[in-house]
């Protein structure tokens, strides 16, 4: 059976109540309040399909508990219908004005009434459907369907945030490039269909060494990449290497029972006071960590490799110990 819409009904006199009890309650689940506080109360405790709101009332007014409403963002997007007897133009436009969708006067029509508050709930239930569809769409713009991890774009994004709220706190940053190694035979040996498991197993179990702050994202292939937030290098390549051990010491389990063994490789780079002055800050420490994951690959594979700056000639070496760039607080 569907349940009835739910409406809340505001008002201080019992016999305004009783006629809207006895106009709506067939059709709709109505719940009194018989003041402007513990109408509040109710609405956010609960939010309701709709609100029915008197306006003359001793103590809290319906002007203020509109407002109230509007501004708490759990009753915000509830629909606001004043029963009032004031008639003046002046005292419907306030009203409106502070966000109500309509306004009925008493005495009420009572099949008016109905039809205008069955419109306002189907217009709210329009809105909040369509709303859930935008939050899907927004969802699935940035998840990698294979993997179900971030997508390189939405990587990006959160790499990009990330790094300005480290350099505002002068916080520790860094990035890792994790790789699986000989994917290619994988999918050769296996087929395609093996390939697409063993990415999800792998990807899963980087996530699982990661912290809910830290951002993970596949950018292309069998190429992934965290993003760890207040964390230092030498914490990153603990990070790293929970990650390869993971992968090295869990066979990738198929459909079919059988077993497969992969590794993967890790590049690790961090946040050091020689890349601030770079234009694309996120580039560099991406590129960085990219060095080193082809340094891990030359060394022979299922390893971790922190990417050390180059000292160059007749210069001292790059400040690497405490992050150094916070911007001083205004
Ligand atoms: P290395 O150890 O040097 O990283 O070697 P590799 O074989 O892992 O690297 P390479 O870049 O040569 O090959 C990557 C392979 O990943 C080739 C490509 O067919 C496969 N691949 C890329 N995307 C997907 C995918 O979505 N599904 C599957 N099954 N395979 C993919
Ligand atoms: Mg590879
Ligand atoms: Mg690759």
């Amino acid at each position: 059976m569907k349940t009835k819409p739910k409406i809340l009904a505001i008002d201080d006199a019992p016999v305004n109540l009783k006629t809207l009890v006895a106009a709506l309650s067939d059709e709709y689940d109505l719940q009194i309040a018989t003041s402007g506080e513990r109408g509040l109360a109710y609405a956010s405790a609960s939010p309701p399909d709709l609100i029915l709101l008197d306006v003359m009332m001793p103590g809290m007014d319906g002007y203020e508990v509109c407002r109230r409403l509007k501004a708490d963002p759990r009753t915000q997007s509830v629909p606001v219908v004043f029963v009032t007897a004031l008639t003046e133009i002046e005292a419907e436009s306030v009203g409106l004005e502070l966000g109500a969708v309509d306004y009925i006067t008493k005495p009420i029509n009572v099949q008016i009434a109905r039809i205008r508050i069955h419109n306002h709930i189907e217009r709210e239930h329009m809105r909040q459907e369509l709303q859930a569809q935008r939050d899907e769409m927004a969802r699935l713009a940035r998840i990698d369907p294979l993997t179900g991890v971030c997508n390189r774009r939405y990587f990006f994004e959160e790499a990009q945030a990330a790094l300005a709220r480290a350099l505002r706190h002068g916080d520790a940053l860094s990035v890792l490039m994790v790789d699986i190694d000989h994917f290619k035979r994988v999918n050769d040996e296996h087929g395609h269909p093996v390939g697409d498991v063993a990415l999800q197993q792998v990807s899963a179990r980087c996530v699982a060494e990661l912290r809910s702050v830290d951002v993970f994202g596949r950018l292309g292939g069998e190429e992934f990449a965290a993003l760890l937030p207040r964390t230092d290098t030498a914490g990153a390549a603990e990070v790293a290497e929970r990650i390869r051990l993971a992968v090295a010491t869990t066979a990738i389990v198929l459909d079919d029972g059988q077993t497969l063994w992969l590794t993967v490789s890790v590049g690790v780079a961090s946040l050091q006071a020689d890349v601030l002055h770079h234009k694309d800050i996120t580039d560099v420490l991406l590129s960085r960590a990219d060095q080193a994951l082809y340094q891990a690959k030359a060394a022979g594979r299922n390893r971790v490799q922190i990417h050390e700056p180059l000292p160059r000639q007749g210069t001292d070496p790059v400040p690497t110990t405490e992050p150094t760039w916070a911007e001083p607080s205004a």
